[in-house]
C-alpha cells in the first residue's frame, strides 16, 4: 500500500533536548537530538508515512528569529515541491505560537504545514514528544488537513496557527486557542475536524520584495497601570519602523500613553491590541482619552482579534514589504477578524 510522504524539519526545542552533552552540568537539557533521531523515537511512525527528516537548526526556541523561521518556510515549500503530501516542523514551545503564525502568513500551498514540540524532554518520564510528533505526522498526511494553512498539533489537539497560544509554562496541555478553541482532534489514530477548511489568504509579496531583507524594527510594548508613555517615547527616539501596543481590555491606555501613541503614529504604523489574551480590540465602545476611539482618532490601528505577539508579526511582515499605513490598516481589517 502506498503511504504519503511527510517531511519533518527539526529546529530544536525541548522535544530535542537532552542532558547528554558536556555543556550541561546537572539535569538541565539543551537541544541535541536530530530530526532523524526524533523520527526514530516514534513507535509506528513508518506505518503512517514515508518520513524524510532533516535537521534545520539545533536551537532553543527563544533563540529563533524571523529569518530562521522563513528559511524553514522555504525548506517546507521545497519539500512539497519535491512530492511531500505535508510537512511537520518541530521546535521549542516557547515561541511556537509565533513561528506558526509567521509561517501561516506566507504559506501559500494547500498541503498541510504542521508545527509541534514537547513540554517534556525525550529522557523525562512520560515524554510527550513522540506522541505529539506522531499526531503532527498523521495530521500532515491527512487529506482533510489540506487548505487549512499552518496548523499546530499538540496533546492530541489541532489548532489554527492564527489563534493558538501557549497558555501554561509547564503543562503538557500548554496550548489553547482561547478565542475559538481547537479545530480538530486526533483520536485512535484518526484525524478529525469539527469545522470545514476556512482560510484567510496568505500575504502576497509585491514583485521583487524579499521578506526579512531590511530587518524592520517592530517592538511590542505592553502597557501597565500608571504608564506615562516614557518607554514608547524612548523607542521612538531610538528609531522604529512600527510598534504594537498591548493595551488594557479592548485596547486601552492611559492619557499620557495615548499622547505618545499619537506622536508615534504620525511617523510609523502603530497597532494596538488587547493584553487580556482573548477577545478583540474595540472600535466604538469608549470615548475617553486613551480609549480605542481616541487611539483610532490619533492614527493607531486596532489589531482586532489578533493577539499582541501575532499582531506584531503581521506588522513586521507588512513593514518588511514596505506597506503603507493605509495598507497596514486594510490588512488588519481583514486578518484581525475571524
Ligand atoms: N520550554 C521550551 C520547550 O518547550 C524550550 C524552548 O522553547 O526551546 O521547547
Amino acid at each position: 500500500m502506498d503511504i504519503p510522504t511527510v517531511a519533518i524539519g527539526a529546529l530544536g526545542g525541548t522535544i530535542a533536548s537532552t542532558s547528554s552533552t558536556a555543556s550541561t552540568a546537572g539535569g538541565e537539557v539543551v537541544p541535541t537530538v536530530t530530526a532523524e533521531g526524533l523520527a526514530a523515537a516514534v513507535p509506528g511512525l513508518a506505518a503512517v508515512a514515508d518520513v524524510r527528516a532533516e535537521t534545520l537548526a539545533m536551537l532553543p526556541s527563544p533563540a529563533l528569529d524571523e529569518p530562521t523561521v522563513l528559511r524553514a518556510l522555504a525548506w517546507a515549500d521545497a519539500a512539497v515541491a519535491d512530492g511531500a503530501a505535508g510537512v511537520v516542523i518541530t521546535q521549542g514551545t516557547d515561541t511556537l505560537e509565533e513561528s506558526a503564525c509567521l509561517l501561516d502568513l506566507f504559506w501559500d500551498r494547500p498541503e498541510p504545514l504542521v508545527v509541534t514540540g514537547a513540554m517534556r524532554s525525550p529522557d523525562a518520564p512520560g515524554a510527550d514528544g513522540p506522541a505529539n510528533l506522531l499526531t503532527a505526522v498523521r495530521c500532515a498526511a491527512e487529506p482533510r488537513s489540506r487548505d487549512r494553512g499552518v496548523l499546530v498539533a499538540f496533546d492530541d489537539e489541532i489548532h489554527e496557527a492564527r489563534w493558538v497560544a501557549k497558555t501554561d509554562s509547564v503543562s503538557t496541555g500548554a496550548f489553547r486557542s482561547p478565542v475559538f478553541g481547537p479545530i480538530g482532534r486526533c483520536v485512535e489514530g484518526e484525524v478529525l475536524y469539527g469545522v470545514a477548511p476556512q482560510r484567510v489568504p496568505p500575504l502576497v509579496l509585491p514583485d521583487g520584495v524579499v521578506v526579512g531583507v531590511g530587518d524592520p524594527r517592530v517592538p511590542l510594548v505592553t502597557t501597565y497601570l500608571g504608564d506615562d508613555g516614557h518607554a514608547l517615547r524612548a523607542l521612538q527616539q531610538a528609531g522604529v519602523d512600527g510598534v504594537v501596543v498591548a493595551g488594557f481590555g479592548a485596547g486601552h491606555v492611559s492619557p499620557a500613553m495615548a499622547e505618545a501613541i499619537g506622536d508615534l503614529a504620525a511617523a510609523v504604523p502603530v497597532v494596538f491590541a488587547s493584553r487580556t489574551g482573548s477577545g478583540p480590540t474595540g472600535r466604538a465602545m469608549y470615548g475617553y482619552p486613551g480609549s480605542e476611539v481616541d487611539l483610532i482618532a490619533r492614527g493607531a490601528i486596532g489589531a482586532g482579534w489578533q493577539a499582541p505577539v501575532k499582531a506584531r508579526l503581521l506588522l513586521w511582515a507588512l513593514t518588511a514589504t514596505g506597506a503603507t499605513r493605509a495598507q497596514v490598516a486594510d490588512v488588519f481589517a481583514v486578518r484581525g477578524r475571524p
